[in-house]
């Protein structure tokens, strides 16, 4: 389960997200910068990712992967994953 912080765009529009692995990793990445605005958590995420604080793997729901992988044999494990299965749509709350 991750903790999600979405980036906007000028016009409120979602363009990016980032991933924490909890939501003091959330606010210590977020609170220095003014950017935190509450919590966000308990969210499933498709593929392991690292935290964009402390670089810890959030653990995906998609389990081709697994906590132990390097970044690098992740991404090549994504990339692989994606060039299977056609994403239609990416899901913003
Ligand atoms: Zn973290």
């Amino acid at each position: 389960m991750a903790h999600i912080h979405i980036i906007e765009d000028k016009n409120g529009d979602a363009v990016d997200q980032l991933v924490f692995c909890s939501d003091f990793c959330h606010q210590d990445y977020c609170l220095p910068k003014g950017t935190y605005r509450g919590w966000y958590g308990c969210i499933e995420i498709s593929f392991n990712e690292p935290c964009a604080n402390c670089n810890n793997l959030v653990q995906g729901i998609l389990n081709f992967a697994d906590l132990d992988q390097t970044l690098e044999e992740f991404e090549q494990a994504k990339i692989k994953w994606e060039s299977e299965n056609t994403v239609t749509q990416r899901i913003y709350p």
